[in-house]
């Protein structure tokens, strides 16, 4: 039997269910079996917070009817991870790396997406199975044309790639990009049909010095200021101090800030799309750490890096989308 808690500010929502009832009786109408839970309290305006209560109401209806159900929040997303290939790999190698993919048992309950290297994305494109989506891990701020070195969001999607990954640290801080032109390219990208992976996160001297927070929004004003709509965006934090370190954030330090990007989204976008719009967390996540990390409430999933390149153990890491439930 498995339960799944909806935590608000002043109250607890639980309804237990079994597992099989709660997948055949979850109906279109609810969005994701194991979206992250949602915090309902005053992050959001009024209005909107009548209409996503309803809304959860009315999930909570359609899987718990007559039955110990699990439950899920209004309008959250579903759990995502991606793997982020970065500049690794050879045919070999990442022939292997998809067999062990096409191989592993995965939730139903995650969205899946790889970003191996450009030169590869067509090897990987045509032999991994359709369960998993592609991602880019750059792309050029317009239209191709007379720009050496680039790939541009039409020749991605030529090529079959549903997704890009931008503003992740090594580009703005190896590469120099700046939170402008991260907007821009994010921009661009959703215009021509390329979904966003949106990353964010401070440096460790900037965490010492007490702005994380300011870093973070910061760089996220930058995608708001630029994106034409949060629809197709995932925004993950991950803390430059923890990638490919080893030193994963605590759950309590992911989740704070994962909660701050929430609040901020709800102040300067909306209530619906701080609800909505999945915030996953990146930084030396593994097969060890994902299902303390995924249990926090506002984590809505994960961007990984050295991990993903071990087949199994970043199918492991999809499939902390389980922790979410509580055992009844
Ligand atoms: C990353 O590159 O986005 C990342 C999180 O790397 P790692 O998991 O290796 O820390």
């Amino acid at each position: 039997m498995a339960a799944m808690a909806i935590s608000s500010s002043s109250a607890t929502v639980r309804i237990g269910c079994k597992k099989s009832a709660f997948v055949s009786n979850a109906s279109s109408s609810v969005r994701s079996e194991f979206a992250g839970l949602r915090r309902m309290d005053s992050m959001f305006d009024m209005g909107s917070s009548h209409c996503l209560f309803a809304q959860m109401q009315r999930n909570v209806q359609a899987v718990g009817n007559g039955c110990r159900g699990v439950v899920t929040m209004a309008g959250t997303g579903k759990f995502f991870v991606g793997g982020n290939w970065k500049c690794n790999g050879t045919k070999d190698s990442i022939s292997k790396l998809v067999t062990e993919l096409n191989n592993a048992k995965l939730e139903d309950d995650v969205d899946i997406v790889v970003a191996p290297p450009f030169v590869y994305i067509d090897q990987v494109k045509s032999s991994l199975t359709d369960r998993i989506e592609i991602s880019a891990q750059n792309a050029w701020v317009g239209k191709g044309g007379a720009f050496t070195g680039e790939i541009s969001v039409e020749q991605l999607k030529d090529i079959g790639c549903k997704w890009v990954i931008h503003g992740h640290s090594e580009r703005r801080h190896v590469i120099g990009e700046d939170s402008q032109f991260i907007g821009k390219k994010s921009a661009y990208a959703l215009t021509q049909g390329l979904k966003v992976i949106a990353c964010i996160g401070e440096k460790l001297e900037e965490r010492e010095a007490g702005k994380t927070f300011d870093v973070c929004y910061e760089q996220l004003k930058a995608f708001a200021d630029n994106v034409p709509s949060w629809d197709d965006v995932v925004i993950a934090y991950e803390p430059v101090w923890a990638i490919g370190t080893g030193k994963v954030a605590s759950p309590q330090q992911a989740q704070e800030v994962h909660v701050a990007v929430r609040e901020w989204l709800s102040k300067n976008v909306s209530a619906e799309v701080a609800s909505q719009t999945r915030i996953i967390y990146g930084g030396s996540v593994n097969g060890g750490n994902s299902a303390e990390l995924a249990k926090q409430e506002d984590i809505d999933g994960f961007l990984v890096g050295g991990a993903s390149l071990k087949g199994p153990e970043f199918a492991s890491i999809c499939n902390s989308v389980t922790a979410k439930k509580v055992a009844a």
